[in-house]
């Protein structure tokens, strides 16, 4: 694959290192530098605990530095489970038989998201399978208009961000037109042989097709990209470096780098053997391990993490370098249907673990301290790609995502929150005014008063 020097990463993969070394590269990332490959590898290498525990440490610094207490949230929208690739892992596999194959039409589609909607939802991550028609594109651009047009309460969702086949560069260009966010593509592994191995047939086989995608992407305009590896197709360490040293491509030829890493783990999926033995699945010490030392390597890159975790992983991870989580997701067309009965005979994509409701995600988080957002903010103001980069780096960002956070958790007391979450709520509000200098609490007062009198979705 181009960009990914595989001779490379196995010679940093058998890297030595020492204790001190390992100290000067945590001494380091205090800067909120991005680490070099050498280093990662070096900080991948580590198994004894009180090594690991100073790379947590680190990690919890520079989360808290960068990001501050705040944890975005948003919930998947699986659009369509027709599919014609065998990507041996997945449950939406062409040769899979399943129950339904369909495509959710824009009515059902504006339904399922009127049902996210009055749970308090305001971020979309739209997901579908990839026909063997030429037509996608046109398929998710009205897809995504009846996302933004349902409507509850006068409430709507402020970003869609997508999860689909790649496309062409005109094609692309349609996407970014319909008002995506984040566009996300998981190039699953990154070791060549192994990716051959794992996509049999359809579009996907092709993996340099799938790498040059989000060129492509770029090429058309969306500077907003998420990258991601499926973790257990292949060596962690191995899918960590590539991951960065895709990173690096990315940086060097747009003059950006992703804005997001996803971290999917493999999980059972109904109809795949593969998906419940994978071949190198990896403990959650060595998961733990690689969230860290993705946090430390690149500062100012979104990490998200999936409900294929579980709750208890998930209130680690967040502490460690996780910035955006999903939540109460199913991973089926329709899934968000209320009927039982119609749920039970949907087929899904891959188990999921962390079942909690957004309600119970919300109260866990600010039980821990943490600001559940629903802020769009960047993106509705064009803060994306390189500027969104500009403003992140000086810590610049914080001072605005803080108030916008704040501003989006009042809502969804105000409008969605049962009375033990409000009051939890509040207290912590009350607890981040403090740390608020005199302007920035006249502003985020301002705010707070126009919601009390009804006004919605103000940001800065
Ligand atoms: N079909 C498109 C594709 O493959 O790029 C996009 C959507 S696909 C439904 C989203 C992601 O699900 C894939 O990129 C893959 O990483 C992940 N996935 C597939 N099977 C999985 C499994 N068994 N466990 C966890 N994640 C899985
Ligand atoms: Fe289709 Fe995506 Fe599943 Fe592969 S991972 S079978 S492309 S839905």
């Amino acid at each position: 694959m181009k960009c990914i020097d595989e001779a490379k990463i196995n010679s940093l993969l058998k890297i030595a290192v020492t204790q001190a070394e390992i100290d000067q590269i945590l001494e380091k990332t205090k800067q909120l530098k991005r680490l070099s490959l050498e280093e990662s590898a070096k900080l991948l290498s580590v198994t004894d605990k009180k090594t690991l525990d100073k790379i947590y440490d680190a990690a919890s610094y520079v989360k808290n530095t960068v990001y501050g207490k705040r944890v975005v949230l948003f919930i998947p929208l699986y659009v369509s489970n027709i599919c014609s690739n065998t990507c041996l892992y997945c449950g939406f596999a062409a040769n899979n038989k399943l129950t339904v194959r369909k495509h959710l039409s824009p009515k059902e589609i504006k339904e399922q998201t009127e049902i996210l909607l009055k749970r308090g939802h305001k971020r979309i991550l739209m997901v579908a399978g990839e026909p063997a028609s030429k037509n996608n594109v046109d398929y998710y651009v009205d897809a995504v208009k009846a996302i933004y047009e349902a409507e509850y309460k006068g409430g709507k969702i402020k970003r869609v961000n997508v999860n689909a086949a790649p496309l062409s560069i005109e094609d692309f260009k349609k996407l970014k037109d319909a008002g995506i966010g984040t566009y996300q593509l998981f190039q699953e592994t990154y070791h060549d042989a192994t990716y051959r191995k794992l996509h049999v047939s359809g579009a996907k086989a092709d993996p340099d097709n799938r790498l040059d995608a989000i060129d492509r992407a770029f090429a058309a305009g969306i500077d907003d990209v998420g990258i991601g590896p499926l973790l257990g197709l292949y060596d962690h360490r191995f899918e960590i470096l590539a991951s960065l040293m895709h990173v690096e491509y990315l940086e060097k030829k747009h003059g950006v780098g992703p804005h997001t890493i996803s971290v999917p783990r493999i999980e059972p999926a109904p109809g795949s053997q593969y998906a419940s033995n994978p071949e190198y699945p990896l403990t959650d010490e060595e998961f733990k391990k690689l969230v860290a030392v993705l946090r430390l390597s690149v500062p100012y890159t979104g990490i998200i993490m999936s409900t294929r975790e579980s709750a208890e992983m998930r209130d680690t991870l967040v502490n460690l370098g996780v910035s955006q989580i999903s939540a109460e997701s199913k991973v089926t067309p329709g899934g968000y249907e209320e009927s039982d009965e119609h749920n039970k005979h949907l087929d899904r994509q891959f188990s999921l673990s962390d079942m909690r409701s957004l309600e119970e995600i919300a109260q866990s988080l600010l039980s821990q301290g943490f600001i559940p957002s629903f802020c769009a903010a960047c993106y509705r103001k064009n803060r994306t790609g390189e500027h969104f980069m500009d403003l992140a780096k000086p810590g610049e960002i914080k001072y605005m995502c803080d108030i916008n956070a704040l501003i989006t958790l009042k809502e969804y007391l105000e409008d969605f929150a049962k009375p033990e979450v409000k009051e939890k709520g509040y207290a912590l509000i009350e607890e981040y005014k403090k740390n608020l200098d005199e302007n920035s609490l006249k502003l985020l007062e301002k705010f707070f008063k126009n919601i009390d009198n009804g006004v919605r979705d103000e940001y800065v």
